[in-house]
């Protein structure tokens, strides 16, 4: 046990939520807890992420040892500094994720929100186990907040109204969570943390239970997954977090190492837009030993050789077409450069593709990114045409008008992060298609989505209005402005609703020519409906007092395919006094032609 303990290396950590949940207080107050607690020498800052050794973890831990008995043999627990889905969704690795293990923030007064669901599917997916923080507790009315205490203690010092409170509110949460399959359950009443999800309650603010969430982190991964943490001296392995600009070296890429060694002229492979990259370490480094946090953003210093796990910063060559979110391979040979090339081609070509089909076009700033709308398309059943990192271009344009000829839904592009290239913008503005562009990506998708449903209620709607729609008038004694040339009458509409052009018959099914314009109060209007009194001009060789009189019924004369379609594809459309109106008219029309009496019994 102890020899294996050694070679342990520091799970990864990292923290997911809906937005406003407290994630990245958390993650303050997790750094700054550790850099009270920690004293000289121990390195605590990475790039993109922060390091809390295992003693420092232990001086935490230390008033719940009676508790929580722990016996600790990682060295600690390594934290992604950027909280949410998008940096999550880029710590990717074939079959699965580079990060160990998930805090799920949620905040206990508002429950399971959208990004929390999304924070669910996508550590389900990828088989990342978590622990659920269910923050803001020091919101509940009357706690009595205890800074940096432990939760067990804290609650104690509670008045029993404000205990039951929490608990309520976690028995909301936990009967919240049973909805997406979720077996939670109050952290100190679990055994077999594999089945049942830890809930701890924390207040990120005054840190009461972050004293907790750690010691269950920490037990969780030594308990749980210590295979996965099995450390190997080989060459290393890691996932490129971010592509930058380092003034003095050029471009530079932060780098998440999550097994082996990295070392300065090491040869490392990894994707690039335009292929594989094949470069070698010109230095690499990491922040200086200091003991405010914020500093060491900015200090960083060279380092000859680093081991798994830890966030780093690598200066090499040819890194300006590096893509984020791609595995990054140390070579341990030269002469396996082509299998290591093979490796990483391989794994960026089932995100990056295109394929010649009715699709979407995507385009997004990081591999990981790029997977997760991916998902969330073929999820919703959406095909893709081309999905790829970079820049919006012209080609990229040309492919969706091919596709917007044969499918206007599917003819569109999602931008995620990313902009246009000036002529791909000219030509998208040409060629008038839809571009959906967010950084959020569930918002994105819906946005997308809605679009796809506004559009689809409007074609409805225009190919409801192009039918003659069921009508039923009277025409009012006394009213005859014109006997003929046209006839112009007055009328009021008993069910239904009339409009210009449509051709009306009498109550025997005879047709008398069609509504020429309907006027209310002098002016012409586009619809009467029901009880509306209004003068109509009908076209047509019709004479009032020989093919039409005073007090006559008339109705709007529906041809037999538009009567088909108001049956099946828009009886929900029509108001109960038009399809009462329609009954009418399908009686009289099947006089003549039976089929009418086959659509009225389908009504
Ligand atoms: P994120 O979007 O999930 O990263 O959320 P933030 O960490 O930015 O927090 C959102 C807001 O909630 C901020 O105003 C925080 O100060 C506040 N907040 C976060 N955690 C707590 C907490 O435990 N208690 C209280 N009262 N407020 C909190």
């Amino acid at each position: 046990m102890v020899s294996l303990s050694k070679k342990l290396r520091q799970p990864i950590v990292v923290v997911l939520g809906h937005v406003d949940h407290g994630k990245t207080t958390l993650l303050d107050k997790i750094r700054g807890t550790a850099v009270v607690k920690k004293e000289a020498g121990e390195m605590t800052q990475h790039v993109g992420a922060s390091n809390i050794p295992i003693s420092v973890i232990e001086k935490v831990t230390e008033p719940l040892k009676k508790i929580i008995p722990l016996k600790l043999t990682i060295p600690g627990l390594l934290f992604i500094d950027t909280p949410g889905h998008e940096l999550f969704s880029n710590l990717r690795k074939r079959g699965g994720s580079v990060a160990d293990i998930a805090i799920l923030v949620i905040d206990i007064n508002e429950g399971v929100m959208p990004q929390t669901v999304e924070s669910i599917e996508i550590l389900k997916s990828r088989n990342v186990p978590f622990v659920i923080a269910a923050n803001k507790i020091d919101k509940i009315p009357g706690w009595k907040p205890n800074p940096d205490t432990p939760i067990t203690i804290s609650l104690k010092k509670q008045d029993q109204a404000t205990v039951k409170r929490l608990e309520s509110l976690m028995y909301k949460l936990i009967a919240q969570l049973s909805n997406y399959d979720i077996s939670a359950d109050i952290f100190e009443r679990i055994r077999d943390f594999m089945k049942t999800i830890p809930i701890v309650p924390v207040s990120a603010r005054t840190g009461e239970g972050i004293a907790e969430l750690l010691a269950v982190v920490a037990g969780m991964a030594q308990r749980y997954i210590s295979e996965k943490l099995l450390y190997v001296e080989g060459p290393g392995k890691g996932v490129v977090l971010e592509v930058k600009e380092q003034p003095g070296f050029g471009t530079a890429i932060d780098v998440i190492l999550y097994d082996g060694i990295i070392q300065e002229r090491d040869t490392i492979i990894l994707a690039g837009l335009n292929g594989p990259i094949v470069t070698k370490v010109r230095a690499i480094l990491m922040p200086k030993t200091v003991t405010d946090i914020r500093v060491a953003k900015t200090e960083l210093k060279t380092v000859e050789l680093v081991s798994a796990a830890a966030g780093i910063r690598i200066v090499a060559p040819n890194l300006e077409d590096a893509v984020a979110g791609s595995p990054l391979y140390v070579v341990p040979q030269e002469s396996e450069i082509d299998k290591y090339k093979r490796l990483v081609q391989e794994e960026v070509e089932t995100v990056r593709f295109r394929k010649d089909v009715n699709g979407v076009v995507v385009k997004a700033d990081t591999l990981g990114t790029l997977e997760a709308i991916i998902n969330a398309l073929s999820k919703r059943g959406i095909s893709i045409r081309i999905a790829d990192v970079g820049p919006l271009t012209k080609r990229d344009v040309i492919e969706a008008s091919l596709v917007a000829k044969a499918d206007k839904y599917l003819g569109v592009i999602l931008l995620f992060n990313v902009k246009p290239l000036p002529e791909a913008e000219d030509l998208v503005k040409k060629e008038n298609l839809r571009v959906f562009s967010n950084n959020i990506i569930y918002r994105l998708i819906e946005e997308y989505l809605q679009w796809v449903e506004n559009e689809k209620k409007l074609e409805l709607q225009k190919e409801f209005e192009s039918l003659v729609s069921p009508g039923k008038i009277k025409i009012l004694p006394g009213f005859i402005f014109r006997r003929s040339d046209p006839a112009i009458v007055g009328v009021e509409v008993l069910g239904g609703i009339i409009k210009p052009g449509v051709p009306l018959m009498k109550a025997d099914g005879k047709r008398i020519g069609e509504i020429m314009q309907i006027q209310h109060m002098g002016q012409p209007i586009k619809e009467a409906r029901m009880g509306q009194e209004v003068a109509i001009s009908i076209k047509g060789n019709v004479m009032v007092g020989r093919h039409i009189h005073e007090g006559d019924i008339l109705y709007t004369d529906i041809p037999l395919e538009h009567a088909k379609l108001l049956v099946t594809k828009f009886k929900a459309m029509l108001t109960q006094d038009s399809i009462d109106t329609l009954k009418e008219i399908l009686k009289i029309k099947s006089y003549k032609d039976p089929e009418y009496m086959y659509i009225l019994k389908n009504l």
